[in-house]
């Protein structure tokens, strides 16, 4: 039905069930990011997921800037983050202990590779807009049932959601997601609450629940044909996709601006045979400045303040 059928965000809709939902594929931004930085098969597969959740939530909003999902836990796997920017830019990076990982394997449950900690949702619009933050505890053996909290903190009270990531055959990741909200009724003032009209509620929930990890991974499975597999008898209907790719706002600039802001004596550490580099954390982008060329810089941004030591 639409051109585009990997690397989005599809919305939809069931009229009959009451709900509004997005499937998420992730194809090459994936594994863009995860090849970036060669992480272990268990690092991967949950922050693959984890950006899978990110297109979700920010599928979910509106707003105008970046929308982040971080962990920060005790466990192997101590911090994970995911980036979505307005116009569908991804990025990600994960923290973890090699040694502790070791013992793990993918699909271990977030209680063993996470253990306990915090899972935030931050919606960034600048620097003169307030921020929206949201955070719940680690609860719940995947990531999928973390975010139910999330969701419930955030009122969006009847919301589910499906999410898996794993290699795909030719050795490249692939992570998707499938969302499910209960529409506000008509002239309503907030989500549907009354017990007598949780059928078609059920019904959207078993039916969602019925996708497989393989059907929301699968490239050749396109997906209007997923929606159409999973509420063809309901009456599901798909708008036009956001699509969704790898992107990084780091620059040559930016770092720079790092070693400007750094206190002098701190400049005079970070120089190995005269050169200073700085790495970008999301994307392992390296720029490498010579010393001469920080201080320098230094001495434009502040021309009395600069001292070589
Ligand atoms: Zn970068």
């Amino acid at each position: 039905m639409f051109e585009r059928t990997d690397d989005l965000i599809q919305p939809f809709r069931v009229d009959s069930l009451g709900v509004v939902g997005r499937v998420v594929r992730l194809g090459d931004t994936v594994d863009t990011v995860l090849r970036q930085h060669d992480y272990p098969a268990p690092v991967s597969h949950m922050l693959g997921e984890t950006l899978a959740l990110t297109a979700s939530v920010a599928g979910a909003l509106k707003f105008d800037g970046v929308l982040t999902v971080q962990t920060k836990s005790d466990g192997p796997l101590r911090l994970m983050v995911a980036d979505y920017a307005t116009g569908g830019w991804m990025r990600g990076y994960a923290a973890f202990d090699a040694e502790r990982l070791a013992e793990t394997r993918p699909g271990d449950s977030l209680t063993r590779l996470l253990g306990m900690g915090y899972l935030a949702v931050t919606v960034d619009q600048g620097s003169d807009t307030e921020r929206y933050q949201g955070i719940v505890e680690l609860v719940g053996t995947t990531l999928a049932e973390c975010a139910l909290g999330y969701f419930r903190r955030s009122e969006q009270l009847h919301t589910v959601v499906k999410l898996a990531a794993g290699l795909a055959p030719g050795g490249r990741w692939r992570a998707g997601a499938l969302m499910l909200q209960r529409e506000a009724k008509a002239g309503g003032t907030g989500p549907v609450r009354d017990e007598d009209d949780d059928e078609p509620w059920r019904r959207a929930l078993s039916l969602t629940g019925s996708a497989t990890t393989a059907e929301l991974l699968d490239e050749r499975l396109t997906p209007d044909r997923l929606l159409y597999r999973l509420y063809h008898e309901d009456g599901v209907r798909a708008f036009q996709p956001l699509p969704l790719a790898f992107g990084c706002c780091c620059s040559r600039e930016r770092a720079e601006a790092v070693l400007i802001a750094l206190p002098a004596e701190e400049i005079g550490g970070l120089g190995i045979a005269g050169e200073i580099q700085v790495t970008c954390q999301f994307c392992n982008r390296t720029e490498v400045f010579t010393e001469d060329e920080v201080w320098a810089a230094r001495a434009e941004e502040h021309p009395r303040a600069v001292s070589r030591s």
